[in-house]
């Protein structure tokens, strides 16, 4: 791409990584897993990072689970992580809302999945809406006046397998008849692994739905969000200079790394190619790029 600098991983670099870095931000999908499928190496390389002393911090876009559902997904993959070390969209757009003081009294309606709807719970807030409209249909008629809860003060829009045509208007007169509604994306990534031979339309296709209809722009919550980095910085009191950022995605976690100024590396165990990174509409450029995130282990042993 224009201005690129990144280069292949090589021993010496690995070596540099292991030296420099204290922490590693890991992006799921694509660096850890494929879908429900564990990627080569992961196991041994986690273990390898964490007996070195590194933090290790799990950063990932997918809004359907909770960072308490994805604790047991890593646990039956056999990945000893804890809930504290796990950053999921669902769970940064109820800190969001708790760091904005959202008023518990208010509701929020949730265009989205179980993740969402518990995390908002787990922060002491009431979220409607979700798998619960899921088969809920509208018969258009005249006189049909729809009826929405107006002690509604955001709108959270995630992934959702189930969206409809009655969520769409509900969330849609949320935002429309209250300008002090807050509209929340979790992420808007274009597709995702929803199982492991093929991608799917992502949250990025939900949060369009709601745009065209409002007429406005969301706050994004997830990756590549600044929002996201500060919250997890500030959480876990890391020094930038001494993070990298490991991912599949050029516009959700390299550019996520890049924001907030830390090292990069693009893996190419996820959907991005090396020709997609070499093309020349590419501006996201990380410092390097190498197959597998084990990489940085196994290479820094050469
Ligand atoms: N959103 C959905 C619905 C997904 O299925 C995925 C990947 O499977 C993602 C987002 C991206 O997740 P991650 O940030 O862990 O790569
Ligand atoms: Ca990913």
């Amino acid at each position: 791409g224009k201005g690129s600098t990144h280069r292949e991983l090589t021993s010496d670099g690995a070596a540099d990584l292991i030296r420099s870095i204290d922490a590693f931000l890991l992006d799921c999908d694509g660096v850890i897993w494929k879908g429900d499928k564990l990627i080569d190496g992961v196991p041994e390389a986690l273990r390898a990072l964490r007996s070195m002393g590194k933090r290790l911090v799990f950063v990932t876009n997918n809004s359907t689970k909770s960072r308490r559902q994805y604790a047991r997904k890593f646990t039956s993959l056999g990945l000893d992580v804890n809930e504290d070390e796990i950053f999921s969209s669902s769970f940064a757009s109820a800190m969001f809302l708790k760091l904005n003081n959202f008023p518990p009294d208010k509701k929020i309606y949730v265009i989205g999945e179980e993740g969402i709807l518990e995390e908002l719970e787990l922060a002491g807030f009431t979220g409607i809406g979700g798998p619960e409209d899921g088969k809920k249909t509208i018969q258009l008629k005249s006189n049909l006046l729809f009826e929405h809860d107006k002690n509604v003060g955001a709108v959270i829009v995630g992934l959702d397998q189930y969206i409809n045509y009655y969520k769409l208007q509900y969330a849609t007169l949320c935002i429309r008849e209250n300008p002090g509604c807050l509209f929340i994306a979790t992420n808007r990534d274009a597709v995702g692994h929803l199982t492991d031979l093929q991608e799917w339309p992502g949250a990025g296709c939900m949060v369009a739905a709601v745009c065209g209809a409002v007429q406005k722009e969301p706050v994004v919550v997830g990756k590549p969000s600044t929002f996201l980095m500060d919250f997890l910085l500030e959480r876990h009191q890391i020094d930038v200079s001494k993070m990298c950022m490991v991912g599949d995605r050029l516009d959700t976690d390299i550019l996520f790394g890049k924001n907030a100024g830390c090292r990069t590396l693009l893996v190419l165990s996820g959907v991005t190619t090396l020709s997609e990174l070499n093309d020349s509409s590419n501006s996201i450029c990380p410092d390097y790029y190498t197959n597998n995130f084990s990489d940085i282990v196994l290479l820094s042993r050469k």
